[in-house]
Parts: C-alpha cells; structure tokens; sequence
C-alpha cells in the first residue's frame, strides 16, 4: 500500500506514472485543498480534479490542467455578460464542479462527493481531500492578502510574497481515511508538489504531521526543487518567504521531523552530500518529468527505494 500527498501539477505527473506500475487497490492519494474556491456559485477544487483526471487519462497535456480537448465558450460567455473570467473553467471541466456542488449542496462532504466523481470516471485509487473542512491557503502580499488562486492564476504569481497562511487549518480535521492511509501505508511519498502552498495546507491539518512522525512506514518526498529553483511555478518565492532556503536542503528542512528519505535530482549531487553527513537518506537521480519515459523511470526508482523487498520480490 503506497500513500501519497500530492498538489496538482508535478504531483500530478508523478501520480500518472506510478498509477502504471501499481494496482489501483494499492494506492491512496491524499490531496491539497487549501487552493479551493468558489467560482460562479461553484465548488471548484483545482488539485482533486487534476488528479482525478489525470488518473482518469483525461488531464489537457498541454495544459497541464482541466480536461484534454475541452471549450471555453461558457467562461468566454461569463466574460461578454461581465462576470470575472480570468479563472479559466473548460467546457466539460464544468461539469465536475457542477456536480460536485449538487452533491455538496445535498450534504455530502467533499470526501463523499470526491468518491462519487472519481466512480463515475472510472477511476479506482482511493483520492481523498485532505479534509472535509474548508482551509483556504492565503498569500500576503504588499497589495494586501490574496486567496491562492488569486496570487496564483489572476496576478500570475508576480506579487513580493510575505508570507502565507492557512485560514481555517486549525480547526479542521483530517477527511476520513487519511491518518488511517498514512498509518497503514507500507510507504508514504510526498510528490514533488509545491512544500509550501500544496503539502503546506496538508501538512496543516492537526494530526497529519504528527501521523508521518509516528508511521512505522517510509516517508519519502522528491523535491520540486531543482538546481537551487522550482522547475516550474513559484515554489521558490514562497519557500523563501517562509525561511526556507530554495534548494533541496530547504526542502528536507520543510519536512524534517517526518523525513527519512529525499530523492533529489542528479544535478544536485554535492547539496544530497552534505544533506547526507546529516544523517538523512538522499538519493540522486533524474527528476525532471518531461516524457513518458522521464515519468515512469521516476515512478520505478521511487518505488524500488520505498519497497525494496516487494521490488525483489517481483
Ligand atoms: P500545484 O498544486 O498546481 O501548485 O501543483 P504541485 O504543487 O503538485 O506542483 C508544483 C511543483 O511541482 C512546483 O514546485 C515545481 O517545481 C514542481 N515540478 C513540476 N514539474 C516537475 C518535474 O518534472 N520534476 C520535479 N522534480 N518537480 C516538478
């Protein structure tokens, strides 16, 4: 049983490469939804759905987000009546956030909605959100606070970062399952998501920081840093705000208490040296995700490192 956090971009290429070597049964994906918002009256949870449709075959390529093939007549429709249209929401991309607010609306909760989704695309793993509560990941910026996607997609990441907080963590609990995954995982990965703004809001949740600490499992984490930058995205401004170095010794600081093993890309073999003299498992090899191929070598190695035994095994 492998059990992995994940936001919606790097982890979601990594979550399409280890869906290939693993039964469905055998994998659990706990992910981020401090990035929420509401949308024209909708529920939309941009992390659960590029995970859910990339484990579905229907994530957009290209885009990396929403789903492959899809319009955008009704968001250009929004734009000529006046309502706010810088988010972009697909034609048929719509249709998950309208269903998942019917089903929030008829009181099911985001876990109970999420399973819902995912059976009707035919998608087998088990992805839960990381709680049923709401938590909205807040960026302060020198113009004022932000809502995530609002720094994110409608500022386009450009604003000076001070600092990032996530309104409602601390009463949230995790969603059903998720300590459970951890506890009984025979390994944990964390997916070269974002630390702070896609394992940051998880990791927020009271008890599932703690359940990583007590796991009798590995937990693993491949950095989304490479080279001293983010290979996409502003995980670098945002570490930086929070104190972190932006290299993979920032990385392994963010997740420390819990860490026994960073895979790391060869580019950064002398910072996994002196990572190593301090005692933490690093293993070096090609991380960068841009072919099938780059995809599955990832995916394999991680799980050869993770589950040596079944690997032999098999
Ligand atoms: P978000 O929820 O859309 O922000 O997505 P994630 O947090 O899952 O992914 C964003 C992070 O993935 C960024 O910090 C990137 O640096 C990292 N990333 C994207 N592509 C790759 C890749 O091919 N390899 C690695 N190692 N990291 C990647």
């Amino acid at each position: 049983m492998i059990t992995v956090l994940t936001g919606g971009t790097g982890g979601a290429k990594f979550v399409e490469a280890l869906k290939q070597l693993l039964p469905a049964r055998q994998l659990t994906l706990i992910v981020n939804t401090g990035d929420d918002l509401d949308w024209w009256g909708l529920h939309v949870s941009p992390d659960l759905d590029s995970i859910l449709y990339v484990v579905a075959g229907m994530l957009s390529k290209e885009r990396g987000w929403g789903v492959e093939g899809d319009t955008f007549e009704c968001v250009e429709a929004m734009g000529r009546i006046g309502a706010p249209a810088w988010f972009r929401v697909g034609d048929r991309d719509l249709a998950t956030h309208l269903t998942r607010t019917q089903l929030l609306a008829s009181g099911r909760t985001l876990t109970q909605a999420t399973a819902e989704i995912a059976a009707a695309l035919g998608v087998q793993p088990s992805i839960l959100p990381m709680s049923d509560e709401r938590v909205e990941t807040r960026v302060a910026t020198p113009a004022g606070e932000l809502s995530f996607q609002e720094y994110f997609v409608r500022e386009r990441y450009r604003p000076e970062v001070r600092s990032v907080r996530f309104l409602g963590a601390e009463e949230a609990v995790p969603a059903p399952g998720v300590l459970e995954a951890i506890a009984h995982a025979d390994a944990v990965v964390l997916a070269p998501s974002n630390p702070i703004t896609s394992i940051g809001p998880i990791l927020a949740v009271p008890g599932i920081r703690q359940a990583l600490r007590e796991t009798e499992a590995p937990v693993a984490a491949i950095s989304p840093i490479v080279g001293g930058a983010a290979v996409s995205g502003p995980a670098g401004a945002l570490m930086a705000a929070q104190g972190l170095p932006v290299s993979v010794a920032g990385v392994a600081q963010a997740y420390e208490d819990f860490l026994d093993l960073l895979i790391v890309d060869e580019r950064d073999a002398s910072a996994a040296e002196s990572l190593r003299k301090s005692g933490l498992q690093v293993h070096c090899t090609n991380t960068i995700m841009k072919t099938a191929e780059d995809k599955a070598a990832l995916a394999a190695a991680v799980l050869q490192l993770i589950t040596p035994s079944a690997a032999r095994a098999g």
